[in-house]
C-alpha cells in the first residue's frame, strides 16, 4: 500500500505541489533574482523543438492574455441576450400570450418566475464572484516587501520549516502544497486548477467553489431554457411559414440564435461541469488528476495502489469544498445560496487523509511533469 514508509517530506514535494513543471522546484539558495540565459535560453541547435515549442507557449499565453478581457464581454453580452430573450419572448409566451390570467393569479408563472430568478442570480453571482474573486497568491496575508522576509512568512503559513522547500523559479518564493505558477497571471496561484480565459481569471483555491456552481448553475438554466423554449421556437417556426408577425420584442433571428448558443453552450458547460464535478468529488484539481494518473501508473508497475492523500471519500470531499458541515465552519444549506462563501484554510496547507499515499520518486520523479 506504502511503497516507502521512510520516504522524507522532500521525496513527495512534487506530489504535495502537483506541479507540471517540477523542474521548478528549485532549492531557495540556488535561486538566481533574475533568470540566467542558460535557463531560458536553448543550449544549441538539437534544442530546436523545444525553442519552437517555448515560442508557441509565449504566443498561446499572449493570445491568452490578450484575448481574456474581450472574451469576459462575449460570455456577458451572451448571457444578457440569453436572459433578456427568456424573460421577453419564453415567460410571456407560456403565461401571457396569445390568452391568458394574470401574472398574480397564476401560481405556475410565480413559481416558474422564482425558479427562474433564482437560476439567473446563481449564474450572475457566481460568474461575478469568480471573475472579481483573487483565486489567491503564495503573498497573500504576507505584508513585507523584503523578499528574505517575504520567503519566511510564506514557509510560515505553509508551517513547512525546511531549508530546502520548493521553489518557484519565476517568483523566487517557496511553493505551497498545491500550488502551481500561472504563465499568464505571472503569479503562483494556490490550489491551481486551471487558467479560464473565459473569467479572464485562474481557478484556484478562493474562487474554485465559484467556478464550479457557475458551471452547474449555467447547465441547469441551458436545460431549462431549451425546455421552455420549445414552444416559442415552434411559433416562430409556424410565423415564418405564414407570414404572420412576430409578436415579441426580440427579433426572430436572435431568438432562434439563443435556442442555438444554449445547445452548444449546455452540451459545452455541461461536459466541463460534470468533469469538475468529478474532480471536486475525488478532491483533485485539473493538474492534479494529470499527475495522480501517472502515479496511478507508476504504482502499479510496482504492485502498489494510489490513494488521493487530499481524499476524504466523496461526502467528505463535498464537506471540504462547500467548507460546510461537520468539516466545514457554514451550515449545509449555503451550497444553495449564491453567495460569496470562503473556503476552508488559506490555500497553503491542506489536512491529508490517513490514507493518503506518499511516493519515493527516486528515478521515477522524470515521469510526474
Ligand atoms: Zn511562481
Ligand atoms: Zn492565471
Amino acid at each position: 500500500m506504502f511503497p516507502s514508509s521512510s520516504t522524507s517530506s522532500a521525496a513527495f514535494a512534487p506530489l504535495a505541489t502537483h506541479d507540471p513543471s517540477s523542474k521548478d522546484d528549485l532549492p531557495f539558495t540556488t535561486a538566481p533574482k533574475k533568470s540566467p540565459a542558460y535557463w531560458t535560453t536553448p543550449s544549441d541547435s538539437s534544442s530546436s523543438y523545444s525553442a519552437l515549442a517555448d515560442r508557441i507557449q509565449v504566443l498561446v499565453e499572449v493570445t491568452s492574455s490578450r484575448l481574456g478581457p474581450i472574451l469576459l464581454v462575449i460570455a456577458s453580452v451572451l448571457l444578457s441576450l440569453t436572459i433578456y430573450c427568456y424573460f421577453a419572448v419564453f415567460i410571456p409566451f407560456h403565461y401571457q400570450w396569445p390568452e391568458g390570467t394574470g401574472p398574480g393569479e397564476n401560481l405556475g408563472y410565480l413559481s416558474t418566475m422564482v425558479w427562474s430568478l433564482y437560476l439567473v442570480w446563481g449564474i450572475l453571482a457566481n460568474y461575478y464572484f469568480a471573475v472579481q474573486t483573487p483565486p489567491g497568491t503564495v503573498m497573500d496575508g504576507v505584508s513585507s516587501d523584503n523578499q528574505e522576509a517575504s520567503f519566511q512568512d510564506v514557509l510560515l503559513e505553509m508551517e513547512s520549516f525546511t531549508r530546502f522547500p520548493p521553489t518557484c523559479r519565476q517568483c523566487h518564493l517557496p511553493k505551497p502544497e498545491r500550488t502551481h505558477h500561472c504563465s499568464i497571471c505571472k503569479k503562483c496561484i494556490l490550489k491551481y486548477d486551471h487558467h479560464c480565459p473565459w473569467i479572464n481569471n485562474c481557478v484556484g483555491h478562493f474562487n474554485h467553489r465559484y467556478f464550479v456552481m457557475f458551471l452547474t448553475y449555467l447547465t441547469m438554466a441551458c436545460v431549462y431554457f431549451l425546455y421552455m423554449g420549445i414552444g416559442p421556437f415552434m411559433l416562430l417556426v409556424e410565423l415564418n411559414a405564414n407570414n404572420m408577425e412576430w409578436p415579441y420584442p426580440l427579433p426572430q433571428a436572435l431568438v432562434a440564435f439563443s435556442e442555438v448558443l444554449a445547445v452548444i453552450m449546455g452540451l459545452a458547460v455541461g461536459g466541463m461541469g460534470s468533469w469538475h464535478w468529478y474532480l471536486t468529488l475525488t478532491a483533485q484539481t485539473t493538474l492534479e488528476q494529470y499527475n495522480n494518473n501517472l502515479i496511478k501508473d507508476i504504482c502499479k508497475r510496482k504492485g502498489d495502489v494510489f490513494s488521493n492523500m487530499y481524499d476524504f471519500g466523496i461526502f467528505g470531499n463535498l464537506l471540504n469544498f462547500f467548507n460546510v458541515g461537520p468539516r466545514g465552519h457554514y451550515p449545509w444549506y449555503t451550497v444553495l445560496l449564491p453567495i460569496r462563501i470562503p473556503p476552508i484554510g488559506n490555500g497553503k496547507k491542506f489536512e491529508k487523509s490517513s490514507r493518503g499515499f506518499v511516493l519515493d520518486f527516486g528515478q521515477d520523479a522524470d515521469e510526474i511533469v
